[in-house]
């Protein structure tokens, strides 16, 4: 039995291009007492945008996270939800901070199951690793993930799209041979993001893959920097070209004492190796003003964009470059906090 304030929900409203009015609604419930409500807020926010794009009302259910959660049910599931059209990819901008434009764009996988309704990737990508289904997984987001940014590229917008690539691919030569013909096949822009405790697995391989794919032109960002084992031996060896320092030390950036001395030198140490350093989990512009003055190379989190579908992600950059033209050939990201947190 749901309690009302369990349920959070959102009603937007999609425009078709008659004059009449739709009205869709998203949301996102949870049962049970002990739950995270910043998550059921994020989860009914997704739910909402993804009501917009499809025009149906959209109900998220965030309780098969805990104790509701049936893995062997997702298990089994996972890999026919990959070959008949269940999962989508949804984007998140990375802005560089000097040029102050969008430099390139991350693509986050999300499960639309039929019943549950929309499923996190935190919910099923350990699923995914366990049951073996990652490999069929992430052989269809970077189909998909070439496939938008040809469309991205048809709109004028010419910028790497970067996917979260598993520890236990990247030690995989097969999914690394894969991947490697798709991406000169199609010509397209990607990147790969990776964690350095995905490579501590088995680092000969997975250091030799990593080179062959940077080789290719294929761009290597290093994630979520300071979040689990991070080892300076690796970082010197990896042909990584960009720093991501997770989002638990930009989150608290401006409320603790310590987390800006650890952001600061990590920045000078990226830089001491050649490396851009991008900041994840900017959610306030004091956060993106200290940043900026840390000499942070570029930003993202929802304060510049929260994860949306292709569609409304290629309405964002219509407008962001449509707000350059307005300022006249001086694009600045200093807007209201207004503006910010319509996205
Ligand atoms: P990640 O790579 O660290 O991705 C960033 C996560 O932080 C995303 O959650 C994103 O929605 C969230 N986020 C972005 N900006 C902010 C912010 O300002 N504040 C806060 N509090 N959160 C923010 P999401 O989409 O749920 O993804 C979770 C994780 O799932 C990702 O973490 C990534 O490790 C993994 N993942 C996502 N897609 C894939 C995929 O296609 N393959 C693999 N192997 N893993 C994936
Ligand atoms: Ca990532
Ligand atoms: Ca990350």
């Amino acid at each position: 039995m749901k309690r009302v304030r369990d349920v959070i929900g959102e009603i937007g409203f999609a425009m078709p291009t008659a004059p009449t009015l739709e009205i869709v609604i998203g949301g996102a419930a949870v049962s049970g007492i002990d739950h995270d409500e910043v998550r059921l807020v994020e989860a009914a926010e997704a739910a909402l945008e993804l009501a917009r794009a499809e025009r149906r009302d959209i109900l998220s259910n965030v309780s098969v996270d805990g104790g509701g959660i049936d893995v062997l049910m997702l298990m089994r599931e996972l890999p026919s939800a990959i070959l008949s059209g269940q999962m989508t990819l949804h984007y998140q901008p990375k802005v560089h901070i000097r040029r102050q434009e969008v430099a390139s764009v991350e693509a986050l996988v999300r499960w639309q199951h039929p019943e549950r309704g929309l499923i996190l990737p935190g919910d099923f990508i350990a699923i995914a690793e366990r049951s073996g289904a990652i490999d069929a997984l992430t052989r269809w987001t970077l189909r998909q993930a070439i496939a938008d940014q040809r469309i991205l590229a048809s709109d004028g917008h010419i910028m790497t799209v970067f996917l979260n690539i598993s520890g236990m691919l990247l030690a995989d030569r097969a999914f690394i041979d894969e991947a490697c013909r798709l991406i000169i096949g199609s010509g397209a822009k990607i990147g790969f993001e990776i964690t350095e405790t995905a490579v501590i697995r088995e680092p000969e391989k997975a250091i030799a893959h990593l080179e062959m794919l940077s080789r290719l032109g294929v761009p290597i960002a290093i994630d979520d920097y300071g979040a689990g084992l991070s080892s300076l031996a690796y970082l010197k060896k990896l042909p990584a070209g960009e720093l991501k320092i997770d989002k638990g030390f930009v989150l608290q950036l401006t409320s603790s004492n310590r987390d800006p001395l650890i952001v600061r030198s990590t920045i000078d140490l990226a830089h001491a190796l050649d490396m851009e350093v991008t900041a994840e989990g900017v959610e306030t512009p004091a956060a993106l003003a200290l940043l900026s003055v840390m000499g942070c190379d570029m930003v993202q989190g929802y304060l510049l964009g929260k994860p949306t579908s292709l569609d409304v992600f290629r309405n964002y950059l219509a407008e962001e470059r449509h707000l350059g033209a307005v300022a006249n050939g001086r694009p600045t990201f200093h807007r209201p906090e207004a503006f910010w947190k319509r996205a």
